[in-house]
């Protein structure tokens, strides 16, 4: 069939079943069917890897004259002027941009629940969460509507929503996908990644965003492999460690048990299974919220009310505007997070608390790299919990912020990691792994994932 009547029957499909799942913002329709159009006129080719394919994008990624808020009041309305480097990637591959999807605001959250304009569900169950940030890119695939979408993970955010979904998330390597055109949360661990049903297409879609681009100085001039092409299915020798630390107090039973068998089908697939300690992870989650919240506050200097944006009706003075545009444009997170990093970065707490959860980073990298030493793979739980349900945790930060205990290290130290579904828990919601890989090694972690699904 023709992409014209793919990107047609993506929209139907969308119509039936958004109106529950609720996972798109913005629908890109009229432009979609042209682009459509376009790829059908190229035909069939062996060198354009995307051609036709529909695809949603993430509502924090900037898309030219296409409605971007990054969920927020403080953007509703905004059409940016430019495209990020992964959507001109990923036009000049041929894929067609079917919509926007819905995150938390400023991708801060773990349920898609403080975004400012809908609550996304799960489409295995209506009541519960799909995860979060990238919520919407996660739920628009497992409900079918999309065979592919983007999200971005700054602790968590395309891994967690992948496993209370049931889908495949990668969160690449820092630096592997330029983040120029991504609305910044914390740059120093923001990353681009997809979501798809497979271990294939997400390999596809990967490699072509990937790359070096002069617009981010943070991305690594590095070949990009053809990811998709080396999966064999052959992981024998491989050597993967289990971390003991990710098996504690706090992760529910039934996701340990999956994880376990999980292992035990890779030692009968020939691959070496072996504990291995990761002990600075439980440390993550206080170092990973005071940087994360430390370079927000930094980086949402910018939503002044002058330059984009939301700007209040009620101001006579310039330091009213400031103030009364912020107030009323951020949602109460956002708010948190602004608070919990301009004290953090205060001349008198800097050293008490940026300095060191520096530090505890720095020991967090150095755990990951000692396993690396002789390890190909680390296996482990994505969550904590599977999904939960909607409202659950809203008015308890605290308990949010802990269940992205087992995603946060792999920002911290900048590495690879994947979600791949897993089976299901009794109550019938899905269960992912996580697969860890160091630096630039996306190549293996998609061949044990391939070898898993
Ligand atoms: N849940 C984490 C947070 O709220 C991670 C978010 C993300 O990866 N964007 O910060």
């Amino acid at each position: 069939f023709t992409s014209e009547e793919l990107v047609k029957d993506t929209f139907k499909t969308i119509n039936a079943i958004d109106g529950k799942v609720e996972a798109f913002l913005t629908l890109n329709e009229e432009e979609a069917l042209q682009q459509a159009k376009a790829a059908d006129e190229k035909g069939y080719s062996e060198i354009v890897s995307l051609q036709g394919l529909p695809i949603g994008i993430k509502d924090n990624i900037v898309t030219k004259d296409l409605t971007t808020t990054a969920a927020s009041r403080m953007l509703e309305g905004f059409n940016p002027i430019y495209d990020a480097t992964v959507m001109e990637k990923l036009k000049a591959e041929g894929a067609v941009n079917i919509g926007k999807l819905n995150m938390d605001e400023f991708a801060m959250g773990g349920s898609t629940e403080t975004s400012y304009y809908k609550k996304t569900k799960n489409p295995w169950d209506l009541t519960k969460v799909p995860g979060g940030s990238s919520g919407g890119s996660a739920a628009a695939v497992a409900s079918g509507e999309l065979l592919a979408s983007l999200g971005s993970d700054t602790g968590g955010s395309i891994r967690q929503p992948a496993s209370f979904t049931g889908v495949v998330g990668m969160k690449p390597t820092y630096g592997r996908v330029s983040r120029y055109g991504l609305i910044a949360f914390a740059s120093s661990l923001d990353q681009i990644g997809p979501f798809t049903r497979n271990v294939k297409d997400n390999a596809l879609v990967l490699e072509a965003i990937s790359g070096y681009d002069t617009h981010d100085s943070t991305s690594v001039n590095k070949p990009v492999p053809a990811y998709h092409q080396g999966l064999t299915g052959d992981i024998k020798g491989m050597k993967i460690g289990l971390p003991k630390e990710y098996f504690g107090e706090g992760v529910d039973e039934e996701v340990q048990k999956a994880v376990l068998k999980a292992a035990e089908q890779y030692r009968q697939m020939g691959a070496i299974v072996e504990e291995v300690s990761l002990p600075h992870s439980k440390f993550g989650i206080p170092a990973y919220y005071i940087i994360a919240s430390s370079e927000a506050s930094s980086n949402l200097q910018r939503f002044d009310g002058i330059r984009y944006g939301h700007r209040t009706e009620n101001a006579e003075t310039l330091e009213e505007l400031f103030v009364n545009s912020r107030s009323e444009g951020f949602g109460m997170e956002v708010k948190r997070r602004i608070m919990l990093g301009t004290f953090s970065l205060s001349s008198g707490y800097y050293d008490a608390y940026f300095k060191k959860a520096g530090q505890v980073r720095t020991l967090i990298k150095q755990d990951f790299a000692k396993v690396f030493a002789d390890y190909d793979l680390i296996l482990a739980p994505v969550t904590t919990s599977t999904a939960f349900g909607l409202g659950e945790k809203n008015d308890d930060p605290i308990s949010m912020y802990m269940s992205d205990l087992l995603t946060v290290p792999v920002n911290l130290a900048g590495l690879p990691g994947i979600s791949v579904p897993a089976g299901f828990s009794s109550e019938g919601l899905p269960i992912g792994i996580q697969l860890i890989g160091n630096y630039f090694q996306e190549q293996t972690i998609y061949q044990a994932a391939y070898a898993f699904e």
